[in-house]
């Protein structure tokens, strides 16, 4: 499938992949247009291919059609004035999309993005990734901020979250994430060590948690910084 979503542009990579069915919201795909990628990886050549790759410290930028789906399932909880955390940042790719979902402009409400990453170089990368792709103003007004830190215990501080994406494979869902989930609210997160899938969990009005199982996924662990600094790559 990924190669027939590639694309020569920006734009084109976004069109191709609605076009194959990959995104089906107009709001994912327009904030997905917003979001230059070949300001969030290391290869530019291959900045519009539909794949992930390598971004040094033992980290990926996933592939655009991991990032719609994760978008797609998020949308109910990605309103403008929303609040989300992002864990395993990264790149910044996903956090910029996110930004652009919760703060659209228009005079509609400004929401905010935590995006937490433990290698605190990718976290400088990250802010430098997002000024590059104009996001200055978001991460200087506080409606996109990065930090560097365990993202297994989350954020506390700027939550409840309406929504929390989880860009690593944990072993198991850490509670802390579940604890600062607002009411309603939503956890996409892949878990599992040799076999992964994504794990939708929903906080509803009353606090009840439902967890639903969705499909099947390859990510790097949620792990350890010290286990992840003695990767190869
Ligand atoms: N969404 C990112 C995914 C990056 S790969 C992107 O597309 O660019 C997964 C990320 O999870 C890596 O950047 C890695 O450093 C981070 N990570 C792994 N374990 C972590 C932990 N315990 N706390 C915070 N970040 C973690």
């Amino acid at each position: 499938m990924a190669w027939r979503c590639s694309g020569s542009t920006n734009i084109e990579l976004i069109e191709n992949m609605a076009r194959n069915g990959l995104i089906n919201s107009v709001r994912v795909r327009n904030a997905m247009k917003q979001v230059d990628r070949a300001n969030y990886v290391i290869d530019k050549r291959d900045a519009y291919e539909d794949a992930p790759q390598r971004i040094g410290h033992g980290a990926t930028i996933s592939a655009p059609h991991m990032h719609a789906h994760a978008s797609e399932y998020l949308l109910t909880y990605l309103q403008p004035g929303s609040k989300v955390l992002d864990v395993g940042s990264g790149s910044g790719y996903l956090t910029a999309i996110f930004h652009h979902l919760v703060s659209p402009g228009d005079g509609q409400p400004a929401g905010k993005v935590v995006g937490i990453d433990h290698i605190a170089e990718l976290v400088d990368w990250s802010v430098e990734n997002l000024n590059k792709d104009g996001l200055d103003p978001a991460l200087e007004s506080g409606e996109i901020e990065m930090i560097a830190g365990d993202g297994r215990k989350g954020y506390a501080a700027a939550g409840p979250y309406d929504c929390i994406h989880v860009g690593a494979a944990a072993p198991t869902v850490p509670q802390e994430l579940i604890d600062q989930l607002a009411q309603p609210g939503r956890l996409f997160i892949p878990v599992g060590t040799g076999v992964q899938e994504i794990i939708q969990i929903d906080k509803d009005h009353g606090g009840n948690i439902h967890k639903k199982r969705l499909f099947g996924v390859v990510y790097v662990p949620l792990t350890d910084q010290e286990i992840q600094r003695r990767s190869p790559y």
